[in-house]
């Protein structure tokens, strides 16, 4: 388990709301829970709990959006889920969130993405660079990286999801504020929540105009059968897509000719049952026909995982060895939606680092 924490690695599926520390969110009900607002006894075991279905998942996000609705707590989830991944050796996390809007505070979807870009100025555990500041990694950072001389640096760039209970309106308005806040870090759009809610009609208009407007686009796709939805995303070809569960030939066909990237969730696959077991897993169909493939958490919290056990639980599952999982980890570097200067320092990264450990 060791040499999976110790690989540099590339994390391009992480839910903000869905990665927070089991501490924070008792925390945070306990606080809730003295105010009246919520009952404890009647939370905590829903937030301890490790095995749920895809359907008590998102009843448990409604929890945790309960739990995170003020500016000062999605500023502290934001700094701890970065801290959490940076302990993990991720040079580069790709995070995503919903932006919400929350009147009774005065939350307005910019002011939610304002407070978790202040989450990323908090991080002190690491030199975070989220793209509003010129690449600070030059070689000589690399070196002092690789021989343990400097802070941590890591790159952190931001999607905004788009949640399937959202109109056509809402999703326009979240695709605009991508637009906006782009020098501020944000790189994409990923369309996500309860995939047996919502039409793929509602979300297209607001997909293509981000698409016009040149931002990338990743989509959570096939997490239950549907056949029409899934068909659909793959025409629309976003630049990734996420899961892949419930694919017939057809699809997979449609898939490995289009060369789309797949976000592989372990851990979440199995826990909600979306995969029955993880021999039958499609990573190893994938693998083998070489498809480009990113190893992700999807919820660290949520799934009681972290990316070094996604790596260590693919190596043991499918019998690869150090070598093929540092590969794995470099070659997600091509699947990032950072510009070329990004790719081209964590390229150097992995190149400084391959040779101490294979
Ligand atoms: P947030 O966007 O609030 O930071 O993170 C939590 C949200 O991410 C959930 O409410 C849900 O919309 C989305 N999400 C997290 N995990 C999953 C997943 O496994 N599948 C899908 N479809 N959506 C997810």
């Amino acid at each position: 388990m060791e040499w999976c924490v110790s690989i540099p690695k590339i994390e391009l599926h992480a839910h903000l709301n869905g990665s927070i520390r089991d501490s924070t969110l008792l925390e945070l009900a306990r606080v809730l829970g003295e105010k009246g607002v919520i009952a404890f006894s009647d939370v905590e075991h829903v937030i301890v709990k490790d095995d749920r279905s895809l359907h008590e998942v998102f009843k448990l996000f409604d929890l945790i959006h309960i739990l995170t609705s003020d500016h000062a707590t999605v500023t502290r989830i934001t700094q701890e889920v970065v801290e959490d991944f940076a302990s993990e050796n991720v040079v580069y996390l790709e995070l995503r969130t919903t932006p919400k809007r929350n009147e009774s505070i005065g939350m307005s979807k910019r002011s939610y993405m304002e407070a978790v870009m202040e989450g990323l100025r908090a991080v002190n555990a690491v030199d975070v660079d989220f793209g509003c500041q010129k690449s600070t990694m030059n070689n000589k950072n690399m070196n002092d990286v690789c021989n343990g001389t400097a802070r941590k640096k890591m790159y952190v760039r931001l999607l905004l999801s788009i949640d399937r209970r959202e109109t056509t309106e809402a999703a326009m308005e979240t695709v605009k504020l991508a637009l906006e806040m782009r020098d501020l870090g944000v790189v994409g759009i990923d369309l996500s929540g309860n995939p047996i809610v919502g039409e793929w009609t509602t979300f297209l208009p607001a997909l293509r105009f981000a698409r016009d407007q040149g931002l990338q686009i990743t989509l959570h796709c096939g997490e239950v059968p549907n056949k029409k939805e899934i068909q659909s995303m793959l025409d629309f070809q976003p630049q990734r897509v996420g899961h892949a569960c419930c694919f017939e030939e057809e699809e997979w066909r449609k898939l490995k000719l289009s060369k789309i990237p797949v976000e592989i969730c372990l851990t979440s696959n199995i826990r909600t049952e979306t995969i029955s077991s993880i021999d039958i897993h499609h990573f190893v169909d994938l693998y083998k026909a070489q498809h480009p493939l990113v190893l992700c958490t999807d919820d660290t919290g949520v799934f009681a995982t972290s990316i070094s056990r996604e790596y260590h639980l693919a190596a043991s599952a499918f019998g690869l060895g150090r070598r093929e999982m540092f590969d794995l980890a470099k070659n997600s570097v091509e699947f990032i939606f950072a510009d070329d200067g990004v790719k081209q320092d964590l390229k150097e990264i992995f190149d400084l680092t391959e040779g101490s450990w294979i």
